[in-house]
């Protein structure tokens, strides 16, 4: 785990480079927007500045409302090392994030979409060791990648969801190999505790099965439609889940014995999914390959799992430390899925 890595106690103003949380209002704009303009006479320059703070948060939070939508992933394969956990002492300070351990070179993930908007030391944040990540996701949510032992992706990249960013390692100040992963929100700087944040996202950062909700839209979406498609029920494969491919979900689990709920989580995948090897072929192969390349493995997605497939699948494990036996399995489908 980090010896460090803790948020400074003090004033942590991090916009400067990053931009203003949000673009385009201005701080008058804003307190006017919400009606608070008249307010502002009187108020001291502190507490204005507080309230202002504490509306942009609040503000950013309904932009971007958390859900359980396929936009989010799980970053790293490992398990949470005692004392790892966010909010942790470190020193006078407090653990800015939650630790994953897992052997040096272990696959590093985006955790959404975003923009790499640092690639560097502690990702220029203060308190922070060993080459760091920081991606921005839009409306003021960040994501940073702490003790990285190699880069994937340049500064300025764009990447998916689910798409490879770097390897684990132990750069900086650890007593071993870790993810030292943190959620911002609101402004960069501002962290939340990442197990809760990606909870409401859908996201079980200790490793276990995603859920997807209705409304949900993305690769995984495709994933979910696939293995359905398998199963009979004949859904347009959009990537998009809407009440048509719900309802087949619904009729699915109700035909399982278990909660119609129509959300795709841990009830539910273990009973869609298919364990899958060489010489397979249907819709349910082509969810592997689709779920494979959320995790960049770039395959042509044909339902035939042949020799390339084999690999990919092989290689996936291996990188995350999973038994290497090229067979898709529950513990597999898990970990690409999640
Ligand atoms: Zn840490």
């Amino acid at each position: 785990m980090c010896r460090s890595c803790a948020a400074p106690t003090g004033p942590n103003d991090l916009s400067a480079g990053t931009g203003h949380p949000l673009p385009g209002l201005s701080r008058r704009g804003l307190l006017a927007g919400l009606g608070l303009g008249a307010l502002t006479v009187g108020l001291s320059a502190g507490a204005e500045a507080r309230a202002v703070a504490a509306e942009a948060l609040s503000a950013g939070a309904v932009a971007v409302a958390a859900a359980r939508n396929g936009a989010w992933a799980g970053p790293a394969q490992g398990r949470f090392p005692a004392g790892g956990h966010y909010g942790a002492p470190r020193g006078g300070g407090s653990h800015a994030g939650q630790d994953v351990s897992n052997s040096t070179g272990t696959a590093v993930y985006a955790a959404a979409a975003g923009t790499v908007i640092r690639r560097s030391w502690g990702g220029g944040l203060p308190g922070r060791t060993g080459n760091g990540l920081v991606i921005s996701h839009g409306g003021g949510q960040y994501t940073y990648y702490g003790h990285l032992s190699a880069y994937r992706v340049g500064l300025n990249a764009t990447v998916s969801a689910g798409q490879r960013i770097a390897d684990m390692g132990a750069t900086g100040n650890v007593t071993g190999p870790h993810l030292h992963f943190e959620t911002h929100t609101g402004a960069l700087g501002t962290t939340v505790n990442p197990v809760s944040f990606l909870a409401a996202r859908g996201v079980d950062l200790a490793g276990g099965w995603s859920r997807i909700d209705p409304g949900a839209s993305g690769a995984t979406v495709v994933v979910i439609q696939h293995l359905m498609n398998q199963r009979g029920y004949g859904l347009v494969v959009d990537g998009a889940y809407g009440s048509v491919s719900a309802d087949a979900v619904k009729r699915f689990q109700r035909s399982k014995g278990l909660v119609a709920d129509g959300q795709v989580g841990p009830a539910t995948w273990p009973v869609l999914v298919y364990t899958l090897r060489q010489g397979g072929s249907g819709s349910h192969v082509r969810a592997l390959q689709t779920a494979l390349n959320r995790r960049s493995a770039g395959l042509v997605v044909d339902g035939g799992f042949g020799s390339v497939t084999t690999s990919a699948v092989r290689t996936y494990q291996s990188v995350n430390r999973l038994v290497a036996d090229g067979e898709a399995g529950p513990v597999t489908w898990r970990a690409l899925t999640g």
